[in-house]
């Protein structure tokens, strides 16, 4: 599929904002929906709404057959072992909860270790200061080189045999930085701790190989990756998650319920309580039938390209500052500031020309202190954004300086 097929997929793309043809450069934020992922789930609630796993009626087996589908299709998507390693959440937000509440919590004791780094996003910060203050561990940071990236010496470094948990983000939402996290899991384990992985931001935009990487857990939102908001997918490896208790309990995942006492169902059941999210799962499982269409390959270049391609041009623009590695240590992101002018005014004036991009602490403030900076803006690209998208972003942003010198 060249790009204006891929454009064709996507309805929303094809319209103006503020009288200006929409650019849309905020997929890391959540990415835009294909056709296919948009009906699927319509015709999951037109032809066949029915809940999973109990009816025995034609409509309820459709469902479970449309549920328990995307499972497997997750389950190749990322080479995952078994389904049984396939956990649905809410997003990656609730899976990196769960590890921290059910293994962590378990697992980690007064005096142990959990080490992250200063790039992470708030949802693999805030569960792990929880679990630091309710067990008396210590939160250790990962520190970063000066162009944001991580140096294995910090890693072997930071990492001690009092290590319980490690969790780092694969791709920084920030930074666009490519962590590698397979050196990473490997000295983890070295000192018996556990790997734990914030895909997020590495999922929509390259293969993943869960057991290449061979990390212990791998969260990831299906929202970011064509697929449809409040589903997302926690993978554990299955002698992990077996000794694991649930942390949500009710319907659906229990086996028997006595007056007192009740049992679980096998994995990964005994972990998504209450009725699951069906047309979530169904439209995640028809966005990785669409990602694996175009080729994970495909879109893994067209983003470093397109990444390289802004970086490149944005460089050439005087007063502006970009955050993180050089273009072939990065994916899918550029995020910078311009001197003088607050974020969030470049993001209205580029609003203004129908250009979508981010301004804010992108939900790592940690990452801001390090960068000595309160906010910055954030371009981000997906499978469906051209150079001529990123020329449009450059005389944008020439334009909000313009602007705002002469105020
Ligand atoms: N980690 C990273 C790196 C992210 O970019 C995000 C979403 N901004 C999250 C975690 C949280 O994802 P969600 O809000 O979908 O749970």
């Amino acid at each position: 599929m060249n790009i204006s097929d891929i454009r064709q997929h996507f309805p929303i793309l094809d319209q103006q904002v503020n009288g200006k043809d929409l650019v849309y450069l905020d997929s890391g934020a959540t990415s835009q929906k294909p056709l296919a992922v948009i009906d699927a789930l319509s015709t999951y609630y037109k032809e066949y709404n029915s809940n999973v796993h109990r009816g025995v009626h034609t409509l309820g087996t459709r469902a479970t057959d449309g549920y328990e589908g995307a499972r497997e299709k997750v389950r190749r998507f990322i080479g995952a072992k078994s389904i049984q390693e396939i956990i649905f959440t809410r997003g990656a937000t609730t899976a990196l909860n769960i590890v921290a509440q059910s293994y962590g919590l378990t697992n980690v004791k007064e005096g142990d270790e959990i080490v992250i780094t200063y790039m992470e996003h708030h949802a693999n910060v805030i569960p792990w200061q929880q679990v630091a203050k309710i067990t008396g561990a210590t939160l250790k940071y990962i520190p970063l080189q000066e162009d944001g990236t991580i140096d294995l010496k910090d890693v072997e470094e930071t990492i001690t045999p009092n290590t319980k948990i490690v969790s780092v983000m694969h791709v920084s939402n920030v930074l666009g930085t490519i962590n590698p996290i397979k050196e990473i899991t490997e000295v983890a384990h070295k000192h018996g701790a556990v790997m734990v992985v914030d895909g997020c931001q590495s999922a929509p935009h390259m293969k993943v190989d869960v057991r290449d990487l061979d990390c212990d857990f791998f969260a990831f939102s299906a929202h970011k990756m064509c697929g449809p908001t409040g589903i997302g997918v926690l993978y554990g490896k299955k002698a992990l998650l077996e000794k694991m208790e649930p942390v949500e309990f009710g319907g659906e995942m229990i086996d028997f319920v006595g007056l007192h006492e009740s049992t679980w169902k096998e994995l990964p059941w005994k972990f998504e309580a209450g009725t699951p999210i069906i047309a979530g799962a169904i439209g995640l499982g028809e966005a990785i039938d669409f990602l694996e269409k175009v080729g994970l390959d495909n879109i893994e270049s067209h983003d470093r390209k397109l990444t390289k391609y802004a970086y490149e041009q944005l460089s050439q623009v005087d007063g502006l500052t970009i955050y993180g590695p050089s273009p072939e240590k990065r994916t899918g992101l550029v995020t910078f500031n311009i001197e003088d002018v607050h974020p969030h005014d470049v993001a209205t004036v580029l609003d203004a020309e129908g250009i979508a991009v981010r301004a804010g602490h992108h939900c790592a403030q940690p990452l801001m202190k390090w960068l000595k900076v309160s906010a910055t803006a954030r371009a981000s690209f997906y499978l469906y954004n051209t150079e001529q998208e990123v020329d449009k972003l450059v005389a944008g942003i020439k334009k909000t300086k313009e602007y705002f010198s002469n105020v």
